[in-house]
């Protein structure tokens, strides 16, 4: 199925194209703006990019919101991931932040929730994935992207960092390989 991916994160875009191959992904054109990520939760935030991608394309469209939560800081930075350390933040920026203000240990959790919609019959689905993890004060690693280096998964029992897993152990564990195979099970039986 022609599918169009409302994300500009290429990260993104090199997980999704593994998790749902069989699937040909659309990038997202140029001139298609994303809607601001203002929504209470991921899954309004990931409803309102898939819906913009599909109005201004025709095509079905999904996209996903995803972020970390750390209940030890009352769920932050869920939804505000991203931008946690400030608007322009770059991904070291927001890990330095994770480092400065979790406690040792801390319980890490990340939850991905894809949306999506078809224009041509009106249809809209939403799938969540989470993955369990705890904090390392030592960054490790080059693979993966974001809080990954300082995110050890509780389903690898190796003691490795994401950003140490090759890109299929992420994929088999992550919230965005569990929501992705679930959105991918739903389109087979659709
Ligand atoms: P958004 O889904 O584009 O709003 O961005 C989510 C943010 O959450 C990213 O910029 C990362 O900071 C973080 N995040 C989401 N998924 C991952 C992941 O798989 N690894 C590391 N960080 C992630």
């Amino acid at each position: 199925m022609r599918l169009v991916l409302a994300t500009r994160n290429p990260h993104k875009l090199r997980e999704f194209a593994l998790l749902l191959d069989g699937h040909a992904l659309e990038p997202l054109p140029d001139a298609v703006e994303l809607p601001p990520e203002d929504g209470d939760t991921f899954a309004a935030n990931a409803l309102g990019k898939a819906r913009a991608a599909a109005a201004a394309t025709g095509l079905p469209a999904f996209a996903d919101d995803s972020g970390i939560c750390v209940p030890a800081l009352g769920g932050a930075p869920g939804i505000r991931s991203a931008r946690w350390a400030g608007e322009d933040a770059t991904d070291a920026d927001n890990l330095e932040k994770l480092l400065a203000e979790a406690p040792d240990g801390a319980d890490l959790e990340y939850v991905c929730v894809i949306a999506f919609t078809d224009p041509a019959s009106g249809e809209e689905a939403t799938f969540e994935g989470r993955c369990t993890g705890t904090l390392t004060r030592e960054p490790r690693g080059e693979g993966g992207f974001g809080y990954d280096p300082a995110f050890v998964p509780d389903d690898d029992h190796t003691g490795r960092t994401m950003a140490e897993l090759t890109a299929a152990e992420k994929d088999a564990i992550s919230h965005r390989g569990r929501a992705a195979r679930d959105f991918a099970a739903w389109l087979a039986r659709r």
